[in-house]
């Protein structure tokens, strides 16, 4: 079994009379430390599936099983102990505390989880030791968005989900913000995965699963990531 398998899932939400199918029998499977790009259209049902592999969403049906345990079960409460230990999420506008430093918002992060990294180690990783007392307002896009990326991974979790990180930045600086995920998922073997309408960063992962009209239209290995300099 692969350390994910999303298995038959569905999702329809209903906007008044209308139902809308968001996912339509998603199947998938994630090998532990790969760095995932779920690549399609907006409206595709990209941000659905992170949602419930984040335990921020349920499905309607199927199995959701990451490390041999199906989190489509669980209660709330398991949930909310699941996104609390085990999920890093990083998102397309940061998403920082605006009153507290880089360094304090990745302490905040690592208060409410038990097997937290360190603080400054983990701010090194994403090459910002030399900016951690400054505030959000203080920093570049790319630099708030390295922030966000430190925060999600002192946790230690599991998996780490991006949804659309290069989405506000410019081509160099969004290059950048890749290559410190790459590096995070190649350093500290922590499963990525991203989702992007943006097919140019496709062929930096190490599986390229194509999202289009609620359904998974191909997937493919990557034998051969291409580094991200
Ligand atoms: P993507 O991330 O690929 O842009 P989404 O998963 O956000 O796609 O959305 C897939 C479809 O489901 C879209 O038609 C969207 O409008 C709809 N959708 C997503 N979330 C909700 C929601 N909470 N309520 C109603 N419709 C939703
Ligand atoms: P992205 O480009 O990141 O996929 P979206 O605009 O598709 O962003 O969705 C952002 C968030 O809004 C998602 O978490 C999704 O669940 C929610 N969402 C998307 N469409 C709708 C909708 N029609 N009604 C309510 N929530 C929605």
């Amino acid at each position: 079994m692969a350390y994910i398998e999303v298995i038959d899932t569905y999702k329809r939400y209903k906007i008044g009379e209308n139902i809308v199918v968001a996912n339509n029998g998603i199947n998938f499977s994630i090998e532990k430390g790969e760095f995932v790009v779920i690549l399609g259209p907006s409206g595709a049902g990209k941000s659905t599936v992170l949602n419930i592999l984040g335990g921020m969403d349920s499905c309607d049906e199927g199995k959701i099983i990451i490390d041999k345990t199906d989190i489509s079960r669980f209660s709330n409460k398991q949930l909310t102990k699941y996104r609390r230990h085990d999920v890093g999420f990083v998102f397309q506008f940061y998403n920082l505390v605006q009153n507290l430093t880089a360094k304090e918002n990745v302490e905040l992060a690592t208060q409410i989880s038990k097997n937290s990294l360190d603080v400054d180690e983990t701010l090194e990783l994403v090459g910002l030791s030399n900016r951690k007392d400054n505030f959000p307002s203080q920093l570049s896009g790319g630099e708030q968005q390295r922030v966000s990326i430190a925060r999600a991974i002192a946790k230690n979790p599991k998996l780490l989900l991006c949804d659309e990180p290069t989405g506000a930045l410019d081509y160099k600086t969004g290059k950048q913000v890749l290559k410190t995920l790459q590096d995070t998922c190649r350093n500290t073997g922590t499963t990525v995965i991203l989702i992007t309408h943006n097919s140019a960063i496709a062929p930096m992962a190490d599986r390229i699963i194509k999202i289009n009209d609620a359904k998974v239209r191909s997937i493919e290995v990557n034998k051969n990531p291409l580094p991200i300099e």
